[in-house]
């Protein structure tokens, strides 16, 4: 089929009409288990009754006015987030990929207000992901999402996951702060064990420098917390939030601390859309979900629950998958065979998942699914798997 839409999504031949919890309906009424969720998005599945009428009462009432003015949902998500996590202040913006760079500018700025200008590189770790625009790709470095766009040395330098003397020796007098993934979402799904991170806090501690989470993907409940940190017992000076923020509508948030987030003084930085009503009504609509005494905890035991039972599936069927990951319900498959094929086949069978890393599929049902779902998904695996 012809397109007038760049070809940068290649040429995806799956169209979905409606959804509802954790299906997609194809225009032909053809049903799909969603276990994609919009890579991560929609935590409360497909057009829940709470995030319909949060948005519903807030297009009644007011969509846009910039932030020229006071924006009251947007005061009320921050000091929640506020209440709610290791950070003081929020910026809001509109996507993931903002959400980095807001805390990339943080880094430096802070940097720079503290008498210290030089210090602009920011160091990130191999195999990471932190979005589309320039200096997200010259951060997490890889070749083909960089090919053709960057000029020179953009101010990243990269260590390698999990090696703690190689971070030390990465940082220098120039360096402003590191960014890494608690649990990386596109290189694979792969948890950063927690005395690494702990190793990157003190070296941030004992350098000056700022630690940046970016929980775009592994945020908003999806481990099993609303934020991941908030298990590893290791907390960050600036947090990248985005994806189930907004649960479907477009938000980003970068969280901080009292003093990097002084740095952005009045007229710093910016964003026409950010923080409007409409989405932050919707994310208040979907923090009142995650928020609910016992849903995290739900969240944990159902992603127990399915992690053996992909575990039983890895041991029965070796020549097809090497291992299980993740955590909560951010599960990874990583393939023996290859990623591409066994995801055309689970769609085969209507399952949506998502490819990630050099071979694995990431399984990212809606944090509302329920056990029956978690088996019926488990089936057209298994189902998938018998037939190879
Ligand atoms: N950071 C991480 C960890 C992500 O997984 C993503 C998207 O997949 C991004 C940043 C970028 O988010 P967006 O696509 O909303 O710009």
């Amino acid at each position: 089929m012809t397109s007038s839409l760049m070809d940068n999504y290649g040429n995806p031949k799956l169209e979905f009409d409606h959804g509802k919890g954790t299906y997609l309906f194809t225009g032909d009424g053809e049903k799909f288990l969603d276990f994609a969720m919009g890579i991560a998005v929609n935590c409360l599945g497909h057009c829940h009754p709470a995030l319909i009428r949060a948005l519903r009462d807030q297009a009644d009432k007011l969509w846009h006015t910039s932030n020229l003015y006071r924006i009251a949902q947007s005061e009320r998500l921050a000091s929640r987030l506020a209440e709610l996590t290791f950070a003081d202040r929020t910026f809001f913006c509109n996507s993931g990929t903002e959400a980095v760079e807001c805390g990339f500018k943080i880094m430096r700025r802070f940097q720079y207000e503290n008498g210290q200008p030089q210090r602009k590189r920011i160091i990130s770790v191999t195999e990471s992901f932190h979005g589309r625009t320039l200096a997200p790709i010259a951060a997490a470095a890889n070749p083909v999402h960089m090919e053709g766009f960057l000029i020179g040395d953009s101010g990243f330098d990269q260590a390698p996951f999990g090696d703690i003397e190689a971070m030390a020796k990465a940082i220098d007098f120039n360096t402003a702060g590191i960014v890494i993934e608690p649990v990386q979402g596109e290189g694979g799904i792969r948890l950063t064990p927690i005395d690494y991170l702990q190793g990157l806090r003190d070296l941030c501690d004992e350098h000056g420098m700022l630690l940046m989470f970016d929980e775009v993907q592994c945020g908003m409940g999806r481990t099993g917390s609303l934020f991941a940190y908030q298990q590893l017992g290791v907390k960050p000076d600036i947090l990248a939030s985005a994806k189930a923020l907004g649960g479907g509508f477009p938000i980003g948030a970068c969280l901080a601390t009292a003093q990097p987030a002084m740095a952005m003084k009045a007229g710093s930085h910016g964003s026409t859309f950010g923080g409007n009503p409409l989405a932050c009504a919707v994310a208040n609509a979907v923090l009142d979900e995650l928020t609910k005494p016992g849903f995290l905890d739900e969240v944990r035991r159902k992603g127990e629950y399915v992690f053996e039972k992909l575990q039983s599936l890895v041991e029965q069927y070796p020549d097809i998958l090497l291992s299980v990951s993740g955590t909560g319900l951010m599960l990874g498959l990583n393939c023996q065979v290859s990623n591409t094929e066994l995801s055309d086949r689970l769609i085969e069978n209507n399952l949506l998942t998502v490819k990630a890393g050099k071979n694995s599929i990431r399984l990212l049902p809606p944090l509302t699914v329920s056990y029956e779902e978690l088996d019926e998904g488990l089936e057209k695996i298994a189902g998938t798997l018998g037939s190879w």
